[in-house]
């Protein structure tokens, strides 16, 4: 039987009734700068180095009046940290100059900022505004996939079918649920099928006897994960 919204909420919810962000900030920038950051690493690595980073820089203030060179040694560890630098200088700058200091609340605006693509803007939304807004990372985009919901590599698609297979009001939380199954349970090379709540209706289960449409299908996942690392 086919896995539908309800089955695969229900199994969300028993296990991970609660999830929040693993990210650590203490106000809507600060959020803006981790999510920055967060691309290509992991949130615990993220957590370690904004943990100093926030010492001394708070305020986009703080992070226009700070060397591009400065900062790269201060986010080095994250890695890409010239771009990264270079886009958390320019969101600053812009947030100051056309959003009177703060950052914005409107999907479209916050879109206009340095280094904010639609995964980062959806994080914003969702986690620092209360919005109904489902973000899409390499782990919601092979979890989708691998449970039978999308058949896309593409996170803009994913994001529209997933709108329209989950209610409004639950896509903030589906979100961090299908992020923290990704990365503790359907992980990207070996997923933990025998342990899955979901393993007798997903389509990509190892359980049984593997047939060659699941051996096909997690290639393709798996191939989404390393094209995403
Ligand atoms: S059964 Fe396996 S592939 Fe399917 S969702 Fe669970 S862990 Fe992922």
């Amino acid at each position: 039987m086919k896995l539908d919204s309800k089955s695969v909420m229900e199994g969300l919810d028993k296990m991970y009734p609660n999830p929040k962000c693993e990210l650590e900030y203490e106000t809507p920038f600060q959020l803006l700068v981790a999510v920055i950051l967060s691309a290509q690493c992991t949130d615990k690595r993220v957590n370690m180095v904004t943990d100093e980073l926030f010492k001394t820089c708070k305020t986009p203030e703080d992070f226009v009046k700070i060397s591009q060179e400065e900062l790269e040694n201060k986010i080095h560890s994250c890695g890409f940290y010239h771009n990264k630098a270079k886009s958390i200088k320019s969101a600053s700058a812009d947030i100051i100059e056309r959003f009177g200091g703060k950052v914005p609340e409107k999907f479209d605006d916050l879109l206009t900022l340095a280094g904010v693509g639609r995964k980062t803007a959806n994080v914003m939304l969702s986690e620092a505004f209360s919005g109904d807004a489902i973000a899409v990372d390499t782990h919601v985009l092979k979890v989708s996939n691998r449970l039978g919901i999308v058949k896309t590599e593409s996170p803009y698609e994913c994001e529209m079918k997933l709108q329209k297979f989950f209610p409004k009001d639950k896509w903030s939380k589906l979100h961090y649920q299908m992020v923290l199954f990704g990365r503790y349970t359907c992980k990207a090379q070996k997923p933990e099928c025998e342990n899955c709540i979901f393993s007798a209706q997903c389509p990509s289960s190892k359980v049984g006897v593997p047939t060659a449409e699941k051996e096909k299908k997690m290639k393709v996942c798996s191939k989404i994960a390393k094209n995403s690392k």
